[in-house]
């Protein structure tokens, strides 16, 4: 698939060869995102606010509530910047300078759009349902129309985006490789721990 187009604030100045403009790449990170990061200016400050998020039809997509601040602002089609982030090591290092982190990154710049219409709201809440848990969608209550109400649905294009990718060891100076210190990474994973039963069910 195609790269996203560089625009010089999405260019990767700094470790260039850890960035990635392929739309496959961009789409992988985001896919795994349980979790963004949306930025955007209010009032003349800068706020940065965490929110669920997911993929559909290739766009990041977010939800909330028609009454919050974040909502409100990117609706008036405000400029974001939302960023997700997935810390996979740490990277222990011979020398202080040295030590770094394993990351995948995407940093998004753009102006989200309302997703209205009704079907490709149904699907793309489906879509985040199914992510929760493959095959829940059909089995859960469906959201009736006061809940649809309240709930608003804007999606991202991925257009101008650069996505960062560190991996490996630590990167120490050839001086430092004697010093008796362990070096290496210890991997870091968000993983799925065993589901707990809520026990509100009423027969
Ligand atoms: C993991 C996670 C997932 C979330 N998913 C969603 C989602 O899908 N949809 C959704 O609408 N909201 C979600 N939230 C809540 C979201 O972060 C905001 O609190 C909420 O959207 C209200 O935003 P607002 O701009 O209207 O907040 P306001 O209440 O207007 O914000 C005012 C001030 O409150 C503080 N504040 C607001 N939110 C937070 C916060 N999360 N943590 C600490 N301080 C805060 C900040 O100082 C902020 O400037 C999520 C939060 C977390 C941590």
């Amino acid at each position: 698939m195609s790269d996203t187009p560089k625009s010089p604030r999405s260019t990767v100045r700094r470790a260039p060869r850890r960035g990635t403009y392929s739309r496959d790449d961009l789409l992988e990170i985001l896919d795994e995102a349980w979790l963004c990061h949306v930025g955007v200016v209010d009032d003349g400050a800068p706020v940065v606010i965490p929110m669920s998020c997911w993929l559909y039809e290739e766009r990041l997509m977010v939800h909330g509530s028609p009454r919050s601040r974040l909502m409100r602002l990117l609706l008036e089609g405000a400029a974001a910047c939302v960023t997700v982030t997935h810390l996979d090591g740490l990277v222990l290092a011979r020398s202080a300078f040295h030590h770094s982190m394993n990351y995948r990154s995407v940093v998004l710049h753009g102006v989200a759009t309302e997703v209205s219409d009704p079907q490709a709201r149904g699907a793309a809440f489906a879509a985040f349902v199914e992510k929760v848990e493959p095959g829940r969608w059909d089995r859960i209550r469906q959201p009736n129309d006061a809940e649809l109400r309240a709930t608003t649905l804007l999606g991202f294009d991925i257009d101008e985006a650069a996505g960062k990718r560190r991996t490996g060891g630590p990167v120490d100076a050839p001086a430092d490789l004697s010093h008796p210190v362990w070096a290496g990474v210890i991997p870091l994973a968000l993983t799925r721990g065993a589901p707990v039963r809520d026990g509100a069910a009423v027969e």
